[in-house]
């Protein structure tokens, strides 16, 4: 017997039919004697459906309704879920995240777990139960309620899963595991068997929605197994094949590691550029610029910064572009401040990434990246790198093409040589 928590995504849930084949599979591994923890993510479309309705009445929501909005589709899933498991004849009971409770921090809409109470859980499972905890959601230490970014629900359940210490924590998606790129823009992707914990860090860092970025620190930082599985197959297919389908996180150098300089590509289509041009290049201006972002609880990702002969400075960042509207006002109080000539903001930035262990010991990648992109006439704005990675922002309209671009030039549709 096992304990093991088991996420299912939005498409997974996303209708009445999908949540009792949840049911049935998840009763398939109650049966086998598992104690199992579900954590559902809200039906797909509702979390758009809930702040679209918000942003057409203020763009500029307060985020703390935001956040009191949002938290209901989970809660909406989780109740069906726990109904078509009572149908199936399987015990089981729903907890929000309030009730346990999963303690996150104060900010609001991208809050970070800071503890959770897992006794109600533990109290339910001994007594044979399937316990069911909203993903997504948490509450800070006043009561408010809070949710944990886009695609939360996967780092509620990797919290979960270390908090009552689970054996496993399984992620069941929309596609059977994580791939070279996404197969829904690359047909050719191919799927990985493993993944080195450190290149799915990055690759969920830098846009692949497969699994969020927390999640995925969470599962390092507690040893928490993690793998990443289809809940579209037969619900009744064979429980050792499926324990051992999709793709494996792996936090050892594992035997199958594979030879391949880049291993995947990630992207984010979600990304947006601030650009203040003349600006009096003094001591001090990027933190000028950056402070009042930062303190408007913005994340910058990429920065560049040219200075001219006239002794100006021209300061580009980028952010996400669910922060564009709040970061574009909070620059446009301090353009005159600082003595800028003007800004411009673009929100139709897309960042695109090679990702790869092999990276560090291999020169010439960056180079191999940047002809295939100017092959396909694409210009790139901004670029950055770390010891396993090199990301390029470009126009968003190129990106699906720049994705194919690399996946081909870095021959990701074959089987590695194994070292
Ligand atoms: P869920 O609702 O189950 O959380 P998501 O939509 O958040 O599912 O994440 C799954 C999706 O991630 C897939 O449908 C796929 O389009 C996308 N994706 C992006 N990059 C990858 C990748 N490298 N491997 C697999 N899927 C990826
Ligand atoms: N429902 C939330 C979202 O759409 C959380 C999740 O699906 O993981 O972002
Ligand atoms: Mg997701």
């Amino acid at each position: 017997m096992s304990l093991i928590v088991h996420k299912y995504g939005g498409t997974s849930m996303g209708s009445l039919e999908r949540i009792k084949n949840v049911a049935k599979r998840v009763a398939k591994w109650y049966a086998a004697g598992h104690k199992i923890v579900v954590v559902p993510s809200a039906m797909a479309g509702e979390t758009n459906r809930l702040l679209g309705m918000a942003k057409d009445i203020n763009e500029l929501a307060d985020r703390r309704e935001l956040d009191m909005l949002a938290a209901t589709g989970e809660q909406v899933s989780s109740a069906l879920l726990v109904i078509a498991l009572q149908n199936e004849g399987i015990p089981a009971r729903s907890y929000a995240g309030w009730q346990l409770p999963i303690r996150t921090d104060k900010s609001y809409t991208k809050a970070r777990i800071e503890s959770i109470n897992g006794d109600r859980i533990t109290k339910d499972l001994n007594k044979g139960k399937v316990v069911v905890v909203t993903g997504f959601q948490g509450v800070d230490e006043d009561g408010n309620i809070t949710t944990l970014g886009r695609g939360g629900s996967d780092t509620s359940a990797v919290a979960i899963a270390a908090a009552i210490k689970a054996e496993e924590c399984l992620i069941f998606t929309d596609v059977d595991g994580v791939y070279t790129t996404d197969p829904r823009i690359e047909p050719d992707a191919r799927r990985m068997p493993f993944v080195s914990f450190e290149e799915m860090l990055e690759m969920a860092s830098l846009g692949s929605k497969v699994l969020q970025i927390r999640a995925v620190e969470f599962a390092g930082k507690y040893h928490v197994p993690l793998r990443v599985l289809s809940s579209l197959t037969d619900p009744d297919m064979d429980l050792e094949v499926e324990k051992n389908s999709g793709t494996l996180i792996t936090l050892e150098e594992n035997t199958n590691m594979e030879a391949a300089v880049v291993s995947g590509i990630a992207f984010s289509r979600d990304e947006a550029k601030i650009t203040l041009l003349g600006v009096p290049d003094n001591p001090g201006v990027a933190h000028s610029i950056l402070d009042p972002i930062a303190q408007a609880n913005i994340d910058v990702d990429m920065i560049i910064q040219n200075t001219s002969v006239d002794g100006t400075t021209d300061f580009s960042f980028t952010i996400n572009r669910s922060d564009f509207a709040r970061a574009r006002e909070v620059i446009e109080q301090i353009v005159s401040t600082i003595g800028a000539r003007e800004m411009i903001a673009d929100d139709k930035i897309a960042k695109v990434s090679i990702v790869g262990i092999g990276m560090r010991s291999h020169s010439g990648v960056a180079a191999k990246m940047f002809r295939a992109l100017s092959q396909e006439g694409i210009n790139i704005m901004m670029i950055s790198t770390s010891e396993i990675k090199t990301s390029v922002a470009i126009e968003d309209k190129y990106m699906e093409l720049a994705v194919r671009a690399l996946h081909k030039a870095f021959e990701l549709d074959k089987e590695p040589v194994k070292l």
